[in-house]
């Protein structure tokens, strides 16, 4: 962050998407936390910050009579924790533009933080509505983008309202300048050999991010619930696992254009097979194209993880979306845990590891090695979308 926010207000976009318990407790507030340095640092400065972010989906889940559900959905449940986590006195504005925000931003004062109500409670949010991104706006001097998360959807806060700053009055926070520059590494010009690891259920989620990696990856490791539909492309039985049997052909053009381009495509050579989906299932090992009748595969098996563990040890650059099989079970954690070692391991080493998207950030954080993988990104979907090679609205904004 460059900007000098002395005296300034800055109007900044974080993702405070906490989850809530029924008595509106926060459960996890890594997002909060996450967004710190960016207010701290502007807080420090001698600014003040007017804080924005949406929370959960109160278009999607309205009262009886179609009104917005407050009492669930109000960012005045945050209040007391952005209280503590700051230090700072906490206004909260129980609207997102209006009078009242009018009033309380221009009341407050160099070191204080302005709260406002959930983005979301404005149907011009998802629209990325001008007349709302306008009013934002007047409500600062700066504007500050700090929700990577968020970045990928066109919306009001996230969007359309950086149009209503000159160039020399918006930046990134701290948090999105982090991912935009460790997905770099990967991207542009990468230490090599690199390896991607992609598992999770589905090949469809993940079509776009393949084929993009056989573009520059050298090792691409495929592993999960989506590894069978390969192993069936390529002719094998597969019983009862996943299958998505319109992605046969995907599957093998993917094959083919791994081969044509020189990359290492690795699917996983041997499966932790089960007799249902459950975590008391019974349990045994074989090849994933040769899993018996009313057999699944949910995990990848011990040759496998011998197999991705040992490239992945050699690599010197690792990008990694998705768990190697259902994780949140303990049987079938091995994989996942194995991969999550060799990338730490590698990591030691030198190398340089991102590890993103939903699930695989919660799969590290269970292996406790998350301190040892170079960048992990809380990004989600955005962090997906970016390494797919899209353009994200709210980078192309700034
Ligand atoms: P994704 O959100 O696409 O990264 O998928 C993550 C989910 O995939 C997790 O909830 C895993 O339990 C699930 N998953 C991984 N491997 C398998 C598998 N072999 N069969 C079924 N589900 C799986």
């Amino acid at each position: 962050m460059t900007l000098n926010y002395s005296g300034k207000k800055a109007l900044v976009r974080v993702d405070f998407n906490v989850p809530l318990n029924a008595d509106h407790q926060i459960t996890d507030d890594t997002r909060m936390r996450a967004a710190l340095p960016t207010i701290m640092h502007i807080l420090e400065q001698g600014g003040s910050a007017i804080l924005m972010s949406h929370l959960g989906r109160p278009g999607k889940k309205t009262l009886p009579d179609g009104s917005i559900d407050t009492p669930t959905f109000t960012l005045e449940h945050l209040v007391t924790h952005l209280q503590d986590l700051t230090g700072a006195p906490v206004h909260f504005c129980p609207e997102t533009i209006g009078e009242i925000a009018t009033q309380k931003a221009s009341q407050l004062q160099a070191g204080e933080i302005l709260l406002l109500e959930n983005t979301r409670f404005n149907s011009g949010e998802k629209k990325g509505d001008e007349a709302f991104a306008k009013s934002l706006s007047e409500l600062a001097d700066f504007y500050v983008n700090d929700a990577f998360g968020t970045a990928h959807r066109a919306h009001a806060s996230t969007t359309t309202v950086a149009q209503f700053f000159d160039k020399g009055q918006k930046e990134f926070g701290f948090l999105m300048e982090n991912d935009i520059k460790n997905a770099h590494k990967v991207l542009s010009h990468p230490e090599r050999p690199l390896t991607a690891i992609v598992g999770g259920a589905k090949v469809s989620d993940k079509i776009l991010l393949l084929e993009r990696l056989i573009d520059f990856v050298d090792n691409l490791i495929v592993g999960g619930g989506m590894a069978y539909t390969f192993m069936k492309a390529g002719g094998g039985s597969i019983g009862n696992s996943l299958v998505e049997s319109d992605k046969l052909d995907l599957a093998r053009k993917l094959v083919e254009k791994a081969q044509e381009k020189g990359v290492q495509l690795l699917l996983p050579v041997d499966s932790i097979i089960a007799d249902k989906f459950a975590a008391d299932a019974n349990t045994d090992t074989a090849p994933s194209n040769a899993i018996p009748e009313g057999w699944m595969g949910l995990d990848i098996g011990p040759d496998a993880r011998a197999v991705f563990s040992e490239v992945i040890k050699s690599s010197r650059t690792i990008l990694w979306n998705g768990p190697m099989g259902v994780f949140e079970m303990e049987a079938f954690a091995q994989g996942t845990l194995a991969v999550a070692d060799a990338a730490a391991e590698a990591t030691d080493g030198g190398a340089f590891s991102l590890v993103g998207g939903g699930d695989s950030v919660a799969a590290v954080n269970k292996s406790g090695i998350a301190n040892r993988i170079s960048f992990v990104s809380t990004g989600g979907g955005a962090m997906l979308e970016f390494l797919e090679g899209k353009e994200l609205p709210g980078i192309a904004a700034m």
